[in-house]
């Protein structure tokens, strides 16, 4: 990824939540709020498998705790860094593409302007924007209800917004591939999330009337999701700024394919439904790797809404 070092970015959309707290894990969320939940062993955060270890006992706790022991409901753990999280101005220094060149938060800004400037011109007056691109870390409160990092990525249509827990994602992507860089991954996350809210626009969630299976509508609405995921890269590989650079230089198949897998070990990402003021649980099929590549690869291919249309296809 390479921006455009003069463009500007524009932060409005992009929050930052900071962590946990917020009431995500049930009552006392609030009185808990910026304490901090002692874990037996003195264990920090740190790099490699140690990081991953520590949050994976932290998910552990929490679902532990999450059931409602009296005074651990913040969901604050000092298990995380908490030098990365400036509460809400986390963002606050992302003002250009150089920004988003040196700086993974202020790429995810770039990421988003992007997104919105490749939709807007797309859909044309069709188009609304996302209400919030959020990060957060441990817990927090959406219009689809209380979420947690084990969540993973995902869409809320009831208040058309993205939520993206960092610290889970960054450890996954560190066990993945070794590093937190992952080059497309997460753009690809962003963007695959995009494209539900692109189908929030479009109505076509009202066309998911079977949620099992392997052609199921479910697994149709997962696969129109690369593919306009696929649909955003191929203008961002294509299209050049006024100085000539586009903003993603190169990508390969080996890129999409590694995206795709490592957003499936991130827990892949959940179209949140308003039930009972509750994140569902119940899983959704987004179909195999290599049809999610592929159809990645139809968008890209086509740059058209219309090949898209997994609903109407007869193979997967
Ligand atoms: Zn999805």
């Amino acid at each position: 990824m390479r921006f455009n070092p003069k463009a500007r970015l524009d932060t409005g959309r992009v929050r930052d939540r900071g962590r946990g707290g917020g009431g995500g894990f049930g009552r006392g969320g609030g009185s808990m709020g910026g304490a901090r939940m002692p874990i037996p062993g003195g264990m920090r955060a740190g790099g490699g498998i140690g990081g991953v270890i520590v949050v994976v006992l932290f998910l552990v706790l929490t679902q532990c705790v999450g059931g409602g022991v009296p005074g651990l409901g913040g969901g604050s753990s000092s298990a995380y860094d908490t030098s990365r999280f400036a509460g809400s101005d986390r963002y606050e220094n992302c003002r250009t593409g150089e920004d988003a060149n040196d700086d993974v938060d202020c790429a995810r800004v770039a990421v988003e302007n992007s997104l919105h400037d490749f939709w807007s011109d797309e859909l044309g007056d069709r188009f609304r924007p996302v209400e919030q691109l959020a990060t957060f870390s441990g817990s927090t409160q959406t219009g689809c209800g209380g979420a947690t990092s084990d969540v993973g990525p995902f869409y809320c249509p009831g208040d058309s917004s993205i939520y993206l827990d960092t610290t889970f994602f960054d450890a996954v992507l560190e066990r993945q591939l070794g590093g937190p860089s992952g080059g497309f991954v997460e753009p690809y996350v962003l963007a695959h999330e995009y494209g539900h809210h692109i189908q929030n626009l479009l109505d076509t969630m009202s066309r998911v009337r079977t949620q099992q299976g392997p052609t199921s509508d479910a697994v149709r609405l997962e696969l129109q999701a690369d593919c306009y995921a696929g649909m955003w890269a191929r203008a961002a590989t294509s299209t050049e700024d006024a100085d000539g650079n586009v903003l993603i230089s190169e990508l390969t198949r080996q890129d999409v394919e590694e995206a795709v897998a490592a957003a499936g070990a991130v827990g892949d990402d959940r179209i949140q439904e308003k039930t009972q003021g509750q994140v569902t649980e119940e899983s959704w099929t987004h179909g195999s790797a290599e049809m999610r590549v592929r159809w990645f690869e139809t968008g890209f291919d086509s740059g058209s809404l219309d090949a898209c249309d997994t609903f109407a296809a007869d193979r997967l």
